[in-house]
């Protein structure tokens, strides 16, 4: 579904991603893990479109993002381009980002409405299902600021599903949360994952990774230094670097 090939990133100084290949397959759920710094969340940044990479390329389901052929050279894509592939990819981050002027049913139908171009009808009955879904449908037409975090978290993953994304995106998503409510937002991020939704999931929830994930890749410097099935990631790390980064973080 994503491809990394060579992705390289500097924000003007040393590189932040150092030349990443990654392939995420279908219906897989990858749990993105490694130290502060390491490039977790520049590397789903990236795949999102909001960073721009310095050289290497990224393929949804075959097709480069970001730029186009012209004869040999590579040219960037319009803004309109860029929506419609963005909008393939659904991103949930550490902070809800949740539209504070607009109710949760709002939140959910504006990208559909907008970038899809759906029709009103369908676009709220998708979101009213999808609210259902992550538990909130009784939220429909509260504002964000009267929901608790994992609620706001929950409703932005429904937002980030009403686009009907092919993948979807979390960056350390119960990281800002209360720990009573981690649960509840792993636990929407599970049953999706049980559905067959392809997700990249940065993580420091190591119980979450070793029972979700199929695949764990853990990240250094910029780099991808080791990965594999959680139950071997876990049981029996390779590297020294993930040996000492797991026993500082279990
Ligand atoms: P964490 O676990 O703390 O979230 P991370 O693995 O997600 O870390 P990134 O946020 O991808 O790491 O950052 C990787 C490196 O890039 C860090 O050295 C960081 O300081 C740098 N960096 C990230 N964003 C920017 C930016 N907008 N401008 C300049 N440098 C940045
Ligand atoms: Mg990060």
């Amino acid at each position: 579904v994503l491809q990394l090939r060579g992705v390289v990133k500097a924000y003007g100084g040393p590189r932040v991603l150092d030349g990443v290949n990654l392939d995420v397959h279908e219906g897989e759920v990858l749990a993105l893990i490694g130290p502060s710094g390491s490039g977790k969340s520049t590397l789903v940044r990236c795949a999102h479109q909001l960073e721009a990479i310095d050289a290497g390329a990224i393929y949804l389901d075959g097709e480069l993002l970001g730029f186009r052929h012209r004869g040999t050279r590579l040219v960037p894509l319009g803004a309109a381009e860029v929506a419609r592939q963005r909008g393939r990819i659904g991103m949930v981050f550490q902070q809800f980002n949740l539209f504070p002027h607009m109710t949760v049913l709002e939140n959910l139908t504006l990208g559909p409405l907008s970038v899809r171009g759906e029709a009103r009808e369908a676009a709220t009955a998708h979101a009213v299902e999808l609210l259902d879904r992550v538990g909130l449908k009784a939220k429909a037409a509260a504002y964000p600021r009267h929901l608790s975090g994992g609620q706001q978290q929950r409703v932005a993953i429904a937002r980030a599903l009403a686009m009907r994304p092919r993948l979807m995106l979390f960056d350390e998503p119960t990281s800002a949360l209360d720990p009573e409510l981690v649960g509840e937002v792993l636990a929407v991020v599970t049953d999706l994952a049980k559905q067959g939704m392809t997700m990249v999931v940065v993580t420091h929830e190591m119980a979450f990774a070793r029972e979700a994930a199929h695949r764990v890749v853990f990240m250094e410097r910029g780099c991808i230094v080791e990965q594999g099935a959680a139950r071997q990631v876990f049981g029996a790390p390779s590297t020294e670097r993930l040996q000492a980064f797991l026993h500082h973080s279990l």
